[in-house]
């Protein structure tokens, strides 16, 4: 894993140390999670504090919940508006992000989204019309709704990339460009590959 993170974060040995919501924890435990994977015990902490973040480890390490614990701990519950927006490469991808989402959402119980192509675009317009919190998805149709001011980014706390390097490598780099237009400044960044 990159070191980016500051030496003032110290590894935390188990989620109960986390200061995230109780119904998030619920959601943890209830998913089967008993202690935090490597990536997790580093990385969960510095998204929870609001820490633009680069983060690398290998497939298999547990990334996924690293990036959604961190991210979900830091939406506010009383704004129904976008807060958190995760882009990864493939459909495949987003369904799995997304299902993990909803897994750790069994208590908490935000609102989200998945955004990409090969779903009702119509459908995509009543989801986010009838107010989500976290959207994930794949660039080009997260593009098309940033572009249609479907998607609003003024209540955005956190911009996340999984498969970084991958998204910022020829074929996605304009459209990764793009989607940044919309993001406002100050807005979180937290990078995973
Ligand atoms: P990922 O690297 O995100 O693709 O995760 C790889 C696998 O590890 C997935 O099946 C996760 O559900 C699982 N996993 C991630 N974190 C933990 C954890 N703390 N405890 C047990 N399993 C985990």
């Amino acid at each position: 894993m990159t070191d980016v993170i500051p030496k003032s974060y110290p590894e935390i040995e188990s989620f109960d140390e986390l200061e995230i919501p109780e119904d998030l924890l619920r959601g943890i435990y209830a998913y089967g999670y008993e202690t935090p994977s490597v990536i997790q015990k580093r990385a969960i902490v510095p998204i929870l504090k609001g820490r633009n973040l680069i983060a690398q480890s290998q497939s298999g390490t547990g990334k996924t919940a690293c990036f959604l614990i961190g991210a979900m701990a830091r939406v506010d519950k009383d704004c129904n508006e976008p807060q958190v927006l995760i882009i990864c490469p493939n459909r495949e991808l987003a369904n799995q992000i997304y299902y993990n989402f909803n897994s750790f959402n069994t208590y908490m119980k935000l609102t989200g989204t998945l955004l990409m192509g090969g779903t009702s675009v119509e459908d995509n317009f009543k989801a986010l019309d009838s107010g989500v919190q976290v959207i994930i998805g794949t660039p080009g149709r997260v593009f098309d709704m940033l572009r249609r001011y479907a998607l609003k980014t003024n209540k955005m706390k956190c911009f996340l990339m999984d498969e970084a390097d991958e998204m910022l490598s020829k074929g996605f780099k304009e459209q990764v460009y793009d989607i940044f237009q919309y993001i406002p400044k100050g807005v979180q960044i937290c990078a995973f590959s």
